[in-house]
């Protein structure tokens, strides 16, 4: 089996050595194996997502010497699978129409709380939706949608995971991404009725993900430690839309000085300003060497 890599950047902002990283491991990997390393920009928010960022991408890969032959995947061009994917999940009644904003899911996490109920979040922190497909009758979602009003897709997550969730476990390879993969249960309960389609994009980051892993024959999904949760709503997905689901390896994030993963918010430097400062792409691997968090590892379980 030729085992294939890829790099998955989002290019709404220029790389930092958190990316690096991201991108050194996988070509690693690929490269050990005799296997393919390939990029995909992950560009479905046409809005944040720009040229010069793009291009920065291919610059940034290129001076670090890992750039691949092949052209990038993008997914902006390919909303017609995901469009599909959604037809496929909808016809298995799988999917529901939420029409609430931002500011009206905040109010109602408070209410929530301000009746004494500490309101569940996700693994990442966030409130889960306080609202479900049975907060408003069909007719009245139809209506809604015949008259235009903007909408999300959520997964009804109660059903989805009645279908394909309950057992469901997801392949991790500990420490080395080629090492003997380990099962890892998968909890994407605790995710809740996550949105699989947005209101000004016809697609979610976990839709395309897993459509565009599987279409690329992604067999090895290389990418950082904060991602490790969101396995689960991945993993649920492969298995709804009936895709073989690929080997995962989540590798440690690079910290910067205050111990925090770096982003763009908190000022990460960026691989073009250290390259115009001189830094050499083997000085990029010591700094990313110095910067990685304790490599303590998820523990994988049955
Ligand atoms: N596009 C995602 C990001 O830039 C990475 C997705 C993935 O590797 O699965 O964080």
């Amino acid at each position: 089996m030729t085992i294939v890599c890829r790099f998955a950047p989002s290019p709404n902002g220029f790389l930092h050595l958190g990316h690096a990283h991201s991108a050194l491991v996988n070509h690693a990997a690929a490269t050990r194996a005799a296997g393919r390393f390939l990029l995909r920009m992950e560009d479905i928010d046409t809005t944040r997502c720009r040229p010069e960022y793009e291009q920065g991408i291919i610059d940034d890969l290129d001076w670090l010497g890992i750039l691949p032959p092949e052209p990038p995947r993008h997914q902006s061009r390919h909303f017609d699978d995901y469009a599909a994917a959604l037809a496929r999940l909808e016809e298995m009644g799988l999917l529901y129409a939420s029409f609430e904003t931002r500011a009206e899911i905040a109010r109602a996490v408070l209410a929530r709380e301000a009746a004494g109920r500490s309101w569940p979040r996700d693994p990442d922190g966030v409130p889960l939706y306080p609202f479900s497909r049975e907060s408003m009758t069909e007719a009245a979602r139809a209506r809604r949608k015949a008259e235009g009003e903007p909408y999300v897709l959520r997964l009804d997550m109660g059903q989805a995971y009645a279908l394909a969730g309950a057992g469901l476990s997801w392949h991790e390879a500990p420490g080395d991404p080629l090492a003997e993969p380990l099962p890892v249960q998968a909890d994407p309960a605790a995710w809740g009725d996550v949105v699989l389609a947005r209101k000004d994009v016809p697609a979610s980051y976990h839709l395309a993900v897993v459509m565009d892993d599987d279409l690329q024959g992604i067999t090895h999904v290389i990418r950082g430690r904060d991602l490790y949760a969101a396995t689960a709503i991945h993993r649920l997905l492969q298995a709804l839309l009936g895709l073989p689901a690929p080997i995962y390896h989540h590798h440690a994030l690079v910290l910067d000085r205050d111990g925090r993963k770096l982003s763009k918010s908190t000022g990460a430097a960026s691989l073009s300003s250290l390259r115009a400062l001189g830094t050499t792409p083997d000085e990029v691997r010591a700094l990313i060497a110095h910067g990685l968090e304790p490599a303590s590892q998820p523990t994988p379980s049955t």
